[in-house]
Parts: C-alpha cells; structure tokens; sequence
C-alpha cells in the first residue's frame, strides 16, 4: 500500500469518530462522512420529561479498557457513573424472578443462588446438573451458543438464562448466534474443562468494580466531544459508492463533492458497505452482504409514581423468547439512575424485536405504545397508563453473528486486502458490537493505517 496521508472515515457513529481520533492522533488528514444530521450514530441521547433518556445504547463495559479510557482521555473520567443497582429479574410465566446469583452471561455456576431463584424447574435443575458427569462432545468448528450450553445443562438453562442474556444483548437467538463470537466467555470455560460450570468457575475472577458504566448527563457527551475535535467532519453527506484510479480512492458523494482519500475506513453497518465496495471489491460485497440485521424499537414510558403500588428494587427485567412477549427487555431507566428520578415520574425503557419477530418495528407508534404499555402493566402490576412516551426505532440496527461470522469477516477483510487496499471495515457489524468492541475496532484500523 503506497503511503497514507488522507483517510475518509465513512460513518460518524462511535466506530467512525474513534478512528478520526486515533488517525488524527498519528497525524494523517482525516476527513469524516456521516449521512446523518448529527453525530453518534446509534449514541443519542434525547429528552423525556425533563431528563436525559438514551434512545439508544445506556451504557458501556468497563470491565475491557477501551471505552474507559477513551473517556478520560477526553476529560470525562469523572462523568463515569455506574448503575445504582445491579440487580435484575426475569419474567417467566406470571412472575419475575431474580436472576440467580454467579452466573456468566445466564450459565449458572452456583446451586443454591439457582435453587432459590426458582428460574428452572426441578427437571430443569437436575438436567444442568447433568454437566457434571456428561462426556465430552465434538460440536463442530464454530458451534452455536444454544448447541455447547444445551449439550451441557439442557434447554431450560437456553431458553430461560442464557438466551435472555446473550440473546437480549445481541438482539438474536441462542439457536443461531455463535459461542466465539457473541460469547467469549462461556467458549473460553467450556474449553477450559469437560463441566462447563467446573470451566466457568475456573476463570480467573475479573477486575472489581462495576461491568457496565454510563455518562451523567448521557452517552451522547462522549460522541460530542470526539466529534469536536475533527477538523474536517462532514454532517448530512451520504456515500454511495467508492472507485478507484491512479491509487487513490474517490468517494461520491450526496450533496458533493465527492471525497478523495489513499485510505477508507467504513465503519457503516455491513450491508450499506456492501454497496459502496461493490465496484472496488464484488467478493468483499457478497460477504458483507450475508452479515443479517435485527430490527429493535425502544419505548421509553413515562408514569406517575401513584402508578407503582411500590418502587422498582433493580435495574430491569428480561423476557425470555420463549415467553412469546412484544417486549424482549425493560430497563427500569428511574432505579438504575436515579438522577432520572427528578423527573418526578417513573421511567421505563422497554425493549422489542430481535431476529426472527418484527413485530415491533411494523407497527406504528400508537400500537406500540399500548402493547408494550399493557405488558408492563402485567409485569409490574401498574395501575395507571403513561403519561408521555418516546419511541426510537432501529431498522437493522443488530448485526446477528450467527456460527461461520468470524469466518465471514476474515472472507471481507481478505478480499479488500487483496482487490482495495487500503480499504478497512470496523464497526458493530465485525468484531463486536458493544461501544467498547467499536473503540477496539476503530483503534486496530487505525494502526493498520499507520504502521
Ligand atoms: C437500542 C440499542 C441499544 C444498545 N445498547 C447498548 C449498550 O447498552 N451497550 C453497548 O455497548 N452497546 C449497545 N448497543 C450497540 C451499540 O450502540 C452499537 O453497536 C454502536 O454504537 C455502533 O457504532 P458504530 O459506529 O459501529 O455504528 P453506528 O452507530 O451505526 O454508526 C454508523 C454511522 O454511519 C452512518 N451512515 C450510514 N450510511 C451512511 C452513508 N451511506 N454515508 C455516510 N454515513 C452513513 C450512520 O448515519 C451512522 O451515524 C445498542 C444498540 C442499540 C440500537
């Protein structure tokens, strides 16, 4: 690749302004194209009733030091904010029940904390326990998440632990997402020993302190202040394709002009990349193209607190797919932060939508807004309807890393290589989805462009 001066960063999501970050930081040009009217791609923080409400992601993990750091290095350490409380339920029949106790992403590793939760049944227990004694089986190269811990514990630990976690999270389905690559951690136990528990409970226990952090304030600050520091960000300027001549790639541009640049960093969602590589690369569009999205809505409902017979004691609730709900989790945005409670009202933050049901995002607000209401209302016993609402949907906004993604991301990374390079993916759709994984991700484009 001949040297690199001018890098147009495509996207000005996380993914896209990190990377501006980091390139700028080595001394290159950088130019940033974002097709929105402002930054953070799904970072927004809106309004509702007075106070911030995340509209999208509510926070990040810390327990990995990408996003932590990126955040006091931009003078934010001291706007960290950990939950108030950690503690969550689950909603299984006509009941929550709190999610037990030592887990890792819902793979129990402690009897009693499962015992007296009540998630299994007593089948269900005495299969899990089954992981103890069960040989060792060969599941193939990259095995589901649902195949390794189903095989190990049995279905109900899938459908009412870990398919909440993992699914929830990834807005999929444990039948289809891959261990290795939604799952790390659970891959990395059952590797470590035949008991998946035994594996788990052997890991070395992680750095203290909170696994999730938020800003005060909101997310949104940190996407500000990164994009208040690029010299050359382009808001509301859509890419649709990338050509190539003479070494240099040309970027067109709606409204223009078109963009020149010796680097490319795309950091849109896979299947918009797809198209603007089409001319520079076909294979690493057909690869891109493969990679499936989920569609999600949240509904940020607002209530009186006379509505709630007694205060929320936790930070949400998740529902398991098989519960066959609108809603697939709620955040009980008031207990989880309670700077939000000067609001005066009682905010809940309900999630709908994952692979497979898109039930929510093909009904208008109105319907939304009842049905996610009227489950609420049954979960929580609330008594009164809400008295404001804020809805954002998110078409395709879940990369799903089924079994063979990390497969397909090294096919996309080989063909740009070999037919553009210089040309680089990052973002959401690859190697992870969380902010941290995206800051990860912006910072490894980053060096390939400078070293
Ligand atoms: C509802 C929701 C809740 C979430 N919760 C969490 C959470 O709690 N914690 C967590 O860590 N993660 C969470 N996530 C995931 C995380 O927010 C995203 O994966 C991450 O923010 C994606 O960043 P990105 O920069 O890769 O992509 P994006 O944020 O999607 O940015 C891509 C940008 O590209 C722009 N773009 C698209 N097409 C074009 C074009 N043709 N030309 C120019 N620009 C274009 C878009 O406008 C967008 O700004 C959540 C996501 C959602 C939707």
């Amino acid at each position: 690749m001949a040297e690199v001066r001018r890098v147009a960063v495509v996207g000005g999501g996380i993914t896209g302004l990190a990377a501006a970050r980091f390139l700028g930081q080595a001394g290159l040009d950088v130019t940033v194209l974002e097709a929105g009217a402002g930054p953070g791609g799904k970072i927004q923080t809106r309004e509702l009733a007075g106070v911030p409400v995340e509209a999208g992601p509510d926070t990040f993990l810390a327990r990995v030091p990408w996003a932590v750091e990126l955040c006091r290095e931009l003078g934010l350490g001291d706007e960290l904010v950990a939950p108030a409380t950690g503690k969550a339920f689950l909603w299984i029949g006509d009941r929550l029940r709190p999610l037990p106790e030592r887990h890792v992403l819902g793979v129990p590793t402690a009897l009693v904390p499962l015992l007296r939760s009540g998630v299994l049944t007593p089948a269900g227990v005495g299969r899990a326990l089954l992981d103890l004694v069960l040989p060792k089986a060969d599941l193939g190269a990259d095995p589901t998440v649902a195949a390794v811990v189903g095989r190990r514990m049995g279905r109900e630990v899938v459908d009412r632990l870990v398919d909440p976690l993992v699914g929830g999270i990834n807005a999929g389905r444990a039948d289809e997402l891959s261990l290795s690559a939604t799952a790390p951690a659970i891959a990395a136990g059952a590797a470590r020993s035949r008991s998946l528990v035994l594996g788990l409970r052997q890991a070395k226990a992680g750095a203290g302190g909170p696994v999730f952090l938020g800003l005060a304030g909101g997310l949104h600050r940190l996407v500000d202040r990164l994009a208040s520091d690029v010299t050359d960000l382009r808001l509301g300027t859509r890419v649709s394709a990338i050509t190539s001549a003479a070494g240099i790639y040309r970027l067109e541009c709606t409204p223009g002009p078109d963009a020149d640049a010796d680097a490319v960093v795309l950091t849109v969602p896979s299947f918009v990349a797809a198209r603007m590589v089409a001319t520079v690369s076909p294979a690493a569009a057909d690869h891109l193209a493969r990679i499936r999205h989920a569609s999600v809505v949240t509904a940020t409902l607002a209530y009186r607190p006379s509505a709630l017979a007694r205060p929320l004691d936790g930070a949400g609730m998740l529902v398991p797919r098989i519960e066959g709900r609108l809603i697939t989790a709620c955040t009980w945005s008031t207990s989880k932060w309670p700077a939000l409670a000067a609001s005066g009202l009682v905010l809940l933050r309900a999630s709908s939508g994952r692979d497979g049901d898109s039930r929510a995002i093909d009904m208008d607000d109105d319907e939304l807004v009842r049905g996610v209401h009227e489950e609420l209302a049954e979960a929580l016993g609330l008594a009164e309807k809400p008295v404001d609402s804020l809805l954002s949907r998110w078409p395709r906004g879940f990369p799903q890393y089924v079994a063979g993604h990390q497969e397909t991301v090294a096919g996309i990374e080989a063909a740009l290589a070999g037919d553009a390079p210089g040309v680089l993916v990052a973002g959401a759709s690859y190697r992870g989805l969380g902010i941290a994984a995206c800051i990860e991700q912006a910072r490894r484009a980053a060096t390939l462009l400078t070293t």
